[in-house]
């Protein structure tokens, strides 16, 4: 199959306009966000965070990138899984496990990576938690000849060992945070040092780390140009779905800060969406999933908030929970983010998108369910997905309804099998 030439870029479709990014300025703020935002990213991203072009080309070195780690991902049918729940259903996934790093977070690293360097810029920073955005970011970074520095947060950089080998392996330097390499690291391991770090002390300190330097910041989720950069996978489904003569009558993914779901769901949605702005009008369901831990729909606000929990970033208005939230430790490191990429949230107040939560034990229970029908391992993020998943097929067995289903397999979970031992005592 063609890789497709262009990403899709919703903004131009959405039933309203997407509330502009908000730069809150108090009496102990010396700098502008906003200014901030526009020094640590490559121009080009600035650029397309806010284009309203319905399709951005995708420059052919990236193409070709894409090619190498194996775009595109496959389209597969899990027929054990429907012969296993009994149903009618027809369930399709698009397994963006394949990749090299195992999600689809290198999608947009590697955007990231190419527009650094074709503006001259020597290097690149990124915080990482849980490590999947980190593995993407270093593996880009070494295809493009980039030195990557990822701020990984101490208490994951101690109990997720390999994460940290992987991204040595590719070539990135990987620091514990809080560090003694910043000013803002130095200053909270005097306050504090036996800090345990957190993804908003990670990020101050990549952020200081790439000003002081010709170097640029990676984003790896929430903002509208990573979004942009994951519509490859639903472009790609798209066609692949066609070419078997399928169109899906639910489309489902889970939602950390809304990358993998409006990666695959845009492209489809778009299509409706250009036909008519009244949900009453389209065809297909869109469902969105959330840990029931991080209920960031049924008991988040939508509201301007801060996009990151530092507060060093712009406010963007979202569904939110609060930036200074503490999700509780659950596995699924990715879906801990408190709030929803901004045109995700508006989509569902508009009424285009559904929304379920599930608890931690179920959808590890789900993705064992998955793993032995199917053979494939799924991360713990995905295991939401799938829960959702089954719920759908088994409520079409229920009705006899012939329901064509069609969800985003984010990654696999082959380095978080300690995750699997731990909830599901195996
Ligand atoms: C990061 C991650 C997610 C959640 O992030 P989104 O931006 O919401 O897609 C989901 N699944 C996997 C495997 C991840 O690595």
């Amino acid at each position: 199959m063609e890789l497709p030439r262009k990403w899709y870029n919703i903004l131009p479709d959405l039933p309203k306009p997407l509330p502009p990014l908000r730069d809150p300025r108090g009496a102990e703020d010396e700098f502008s966000r906003i200014e901030l935002l526009l020094k640590v990213l490559p121009q080009k991203l600035i650029w397309q965070e806010n284009t309203v072009e319905r399709w951005v080309p995708i420059p052919d070195e990236v193409l070709e990138a894409y090619k190498e780690i194996g775009r595109p991902t496959p389209l597969y049918r899990a027929r054990r899984l429907e012969k296993l729940l009994d149903t009618p259903a027809r369930i399709y996934f698009k397994y963006e496990g394949a990749t090299p790093t195992g999600s689809h977070k290198i999608n947009t690293a590697i955007p990231q990576a190419y527009y650094a360097k074709e503006e001259g810029v020597e290097g690149l920073t990124t915080e990482t938690g849980a490590g999947q955005w980190g593995t993407a970011l270093a593996l880009a970074g070494a295809m493009y000849e980039m030195p990557v520095k990822v701020f990984m947060v101490k208490s994951s950089f101690y109990q997720k060992p390999y994460r940290k080998v992987i991204m040595r392996l590719y070539g990135a330097d990987v620091t514990p945070s809080p560090s003694e390499e910043t000013e803002y690291g130095r200053k909270v391991l005097k306050e504090n040092p036996d800090h345990p770090g957190s993804l908003g002390v990670a990020m101050s300190e990549a952020i200081e780390y790439a000003l002081k330097r010709n170097w640029r910041y990676g984003v790896g989720s929430v903002l509208n140009f990573v979004i942009l950069h994951q519509t490859i996978i639903g472009l790609e489904a798209m066609k692949q779905m066609e070419e078997i003569g399928e169109d899906p009558d639910v489309l489902v993914a889970c939602i950390g800060g809304g990358s993998n779901f409006g990666g695959l769901i845009y492209p489809f949605m778009g299509q409706e969406l250009q036909r008519s702005k009244n949900p009453k009008d389209k065809r297909r369901r869109y469902i969105g999933v959330t840990p029931s831990e991080v209920p960031k729909f049924s008991k988040g606000k939508y509201e301007y908030d801060f996009a990151d929990s530092a507060g060093l970033l712009p406010q963007i208005k979202m569904h939110t929970l609060g930036h200074e939230f503490v999700p509780p430790p659950i596995y699924a490191g990715g879906l801990r983010y408190h709030g929803v990429a901004p045109s995700i949230s508006l989509l569902y107040e508009e009424g285009w998108i559904e929304m379920k939560e599930y608890d931690q034990k179920e959808c590890f229970e789900a993705g064992q369910l998955f793993a032995k029908a199917e053979g494939i391992v799924p991360a713990p993020e995905t295991n939401h997905a799938i829960k959702a998943v089954i719920d759908l097929a088994l409520e079409a067995k229920k009705k006899n309804e012939e329901m064509v289903i069609l969800f985003n397999f984010s990654g696999h979970g082959l380095l978080d099998l300690s995750n699997y031992e731990k909830v599901l005592g195996l």
